[in-house]
């Protein structure tokens, strides 16, 4: 069967010379989407054909550029259905976008203390408001979901209670980027509209999803990203009422946003260039417009492909009995967070990683919502219209043995088990097998079978002063007579600082402390260079990369005082 979309996908390609994308199975569209021909042809034939400045030359090409330029707004414009074409703004992303809402609002834009936003918040639709908060003195109050994630009508009811006179800003997402809950937010936006309240709506995941109508909706801002709606990295929308981007001050001051300047003074010019100060990018601004309209032509085929999509992977994903799916999943996009029995979000990823499966695990730029749903991170799904339901059926399997492997990595292996009859050192038999042990999934089953002989720390001594920060699971480590004990809540890092800590521990217990390895096994570099040898950091992305070192750097620290 042909796919609906997929010739619209040059990552699809079968003559993509990277030959990756054969072998990849896509499911982190939420992070960044895969681009679409137009909008990837958009940007070459500017690039290629009449690369200028806009708003400035009046020559051919920056005429041409200009007025594809112009249209670009215009085309963002009727995707939101806002009622003038000045009201669009383009900024990089959603980021800036938020950013330029608030750092532009002034005391008198005001009309209370208290700035809500949602529970399910991704930071950037958080940070700037705290820093906002502080600046004039305001609380942020967090408006909760029901347990598990869910949005409810009794949540519907708490929110608009929680949306009164002293609101002075209701900042929440159109559709959560960690649980595809669709909010309702044209009532949330009634109310506070009805209360003086600033709305915000941070739009970016629901672009590529579902239409957007922001008279319907009724918002004072509204923001899109590009690269999450198959266009190009680099290009977002702030679509702001018209008399709320005239009253709101610019942030980013230089050419091309100003009318006339004077050495001690400048004028401003009027929205939305007041707010696009320097060169835009021109590029990506046509490349949004062209996905813009793939989208919109495509409009009902994608949601129909989609809810196809997303129905066959929720029902295959809850047989499963050890899989949590958090938020709703009636109202929500093709998106799901899954929290599974006793497995570390990271140690699932890494593993449907090495199998071609690539999503996202952590917490989503959304850190307060996991303490809020009392997880580490979750395990994110996201699809788009490129996706299909043979991806599905590979990724539950993927998933399925990944579970099964886990629950078989239970048998408990003494440490005599690693010394052969020739009383090989732990680390020497550790070496062996490591080395032997081809690719990912060999030396990830060693990892697990490792992880039951880690020293392990004692749930009351996972303390603040034990515990090492920058790593993408929680990990704690101290020292006993003269021993390291560690504790994570990743089995896979347990796996790893079990084989790191017998080496180390070994050493120690030889109680020599002239000898040159053990001064050598004191060093940062040396476990580094350790656990290199044994071929697994190429194995770990870059944040487990970084976590390692973090580890390192902690023995080494601990050791120096023993
Ligand atoms: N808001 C939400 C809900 C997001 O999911 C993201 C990105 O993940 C952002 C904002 C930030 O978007 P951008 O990368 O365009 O700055």
């Amino acid at each position: 069967m042909t796919h609906p979309f997929r010739s619209q996908f040059p990552f699809y390609n079968s003559a993509n010379s990277s030959n990756v994308a054969q072998s990849t199975i896509y499911l982190d569209s939420a992070a960044t989407s895969q681009k679409c021909k137009p909008a990837l042809d958009a940007m070459n034939e500017y690039n290629l054909y009449y690369a200028s400045n806009v708003h400035r030359g009046g020559y051919k090409i920056a005429q041409q550029a200009t007025k594809k330029y112009e249209a670009a707004r215009s085309t963002a414009q009727s995707f939101i259905n806002a009622p003038n074409s000045k009201e669009i703004v383009f900024t990089s992303g959603a980021t800036e976008a938020i950013n330029i809402i608030a750092a532009g609002l002034r005391a008198e834009h005001l009309n209370g203390k208290e700035i809500l936003i949602c529970e399910s918040e991704h930071h950037a639709n958080l940070v700037p408001w705290q820093m906002l908060a502080k600046r004039f003195d305001l609380s942020l109050k967090v408006m909760p979901l029901a347990e598990n994630g869910q949005f409810t009508d009794a949540t519907l009811e708490m929110w608009l209670g929680m949306i009164t006179i002293n609101t002075a800003i209701l900042a929440c997402a159109h559709v959560s980027n960690v649980l595809g809950n669709i909010y309702p937010v044209a009532k949330l936006c009634a109310k506070a509209s009805r209360m003086g309240a600033i709305s915000v709506i941070d739009g970016t995941q629901a672009g590529a999803h579902i239409a957007i109508d922001v008279q319907k909706i009724a918002c004072d801002f509204y923001v899109l990203s590009g690269h999450k709606m198959y266009a190009a990295t680099g290009i977002g929308v702030l679509y702001g009422k018209y008399n709320a981007l005239e009253s709101l001050l610019p942030s980013k001051f230089g050419g091309e946003m100003i009318r006339s300047v004077r050495w001690d003074s400048s004028d401003f010019q009027a929205p939305p260039l007041k707010f696009e100060g320097g060169t835009p990018n021109i590029a990506g601004a046509l490349s949004l417009a062209a996905a813009m309209n793939f989208i919109v032509e495509n409009a009902d085929a994608i949601h129909k492909h989609e809810q196809i999509l997303y129905k066959e992977l929720l029902a295959k994903i809850t047989s499963v009995s050890a899989i949590n799916v958090l938020g709703n999943v009636d109202e929500s996009i093709p998106l799901m967070s899954i929290d599974i029995n006793d497995i570390h979000a990271h140690d699932m990823a890494s593993a449907l990683a090495q199998q071609g499966i690539a999503l996202r695990a952590g917490h989503h730029c959304a850190m307060p919502l996991m303490d809020a749903l009392n997880v580490e991170g979750t395990l994110r799904i996201s699809l788009a219209c490129y996706n299909d339901i043979s991806e599905i059926n590979l990724f539950i399997d993927a998933i399925k043995n990944n579970i099964a492997d886990y629950d078989s990595g239970t048998e408990t292996l003494s440490k005599q088990q690693f010394i052969d009859n020739n009383a090989l050192s732990i680390k020497a038999s550790l070496q062996t097998q490591f080395s032997t042990a081809t690719g990912w999934n060999e030396k990830h089953r060693l990892l697990l079978l490792q992880s039951k002989n880690l020293p392990l720390l004692a749930p009351e001594n996972r303390v603040d002063s034990n515990f090492v920060g920058g790593c993408e699971s929680s990990v704690w480590i101290d020292v006993y007579n003269n021993q390291l004990m560690a504790y994570s809540s990743s089995k896979v890092i347990r796996g790893l600082l079990a084989v790191l800590l017998s080496a180390i521990n070994e050493t120690l217990s030889l109680k020599d402390d002239n000898s040159e390895t053990t001064n050598l096994v004191y060093s940062t570099e040396y476990q580094l260079a350790y656990l290199n040898s044994l071929g697994l950091p190429m194995y770990f992305s870059q944040g487990r990369r970084d976590g390692m070192l973090q580890i390192a750097k902690r023995i080494t620290q601990l050791l120096s005082k023993i």
